[in-house]
């Protein structure tokens, strides 16, 4: 994807046109720090890549009157527009299952885990140090253990 952002002066035909902007400035009538937030506070048919006047005002309540000072600033509102790198889905969360097995056995479950390479994923890095680390269905994982501690049964016999 590529993106180019032009300088060209477009007017944004929205009589309500609510921006996450925040402008902040200093009364000079009184010296009050005053912020317009855009996003509640909106423009009407604002012009971007130019230069825009924006009143800026504050009610101020006297004791006997209330009072209120306006000014404007300018600045220039721009539109950005950046790619977004689609995130690849992350696999379904695995539970994982972690099984002792006699050392002497761990290559039979190894094998055993290998015939059923598209149900069953065993972490054989762990295999020699006689554990298996399961990630798959739990309901999967159930039977899988059933796998396991019938051949540690069946080792177990000779
Ligand atoms: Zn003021």
């Amino acid at each position: 994807m590529k993106i180019k952002m032009t300088d060209e002066q477009t007017e944004l035909d929205l009589k309500r046109c609510y921006l996450p902007i925040e402008i902040t400035d200093t009364c000079p009538t009184c010296g009050a720090e005053v912020t317009r937030h855009l996003s509640s506070d909106y423009l009407s048919y604002p012009c971007i890549n130019t230069s825009t006047k924006i009143s800026m005002y504050h009610h101020i309540e006297l004791q006997d009157r209330d009072d209120e000072h306006s000014w404007e600033v300018v600045v220039i509102l721009r539109v950005t527009a950046e790619a977004e790198t689609v995130k690849t889905a992350e696999p379904p969360a695995a539970e994982a299952i972690t099984v002792d097995i006699p050392a002497n056995l761990a290559q039979d479950v190894a094998s055993a885990l290998e015939s059923q390479a598209n149900r069953y994923r065993m972490d054989k890095g762990h295999a020699e140090d006689g554990i298996a680390i399961l990630n798959r269905d739990a309901d999967r994982l159930d039977a899988l253990a059933e796998i396991i501690m019938g051949l540690v049964a069946r080792h177990g016999d000779t």
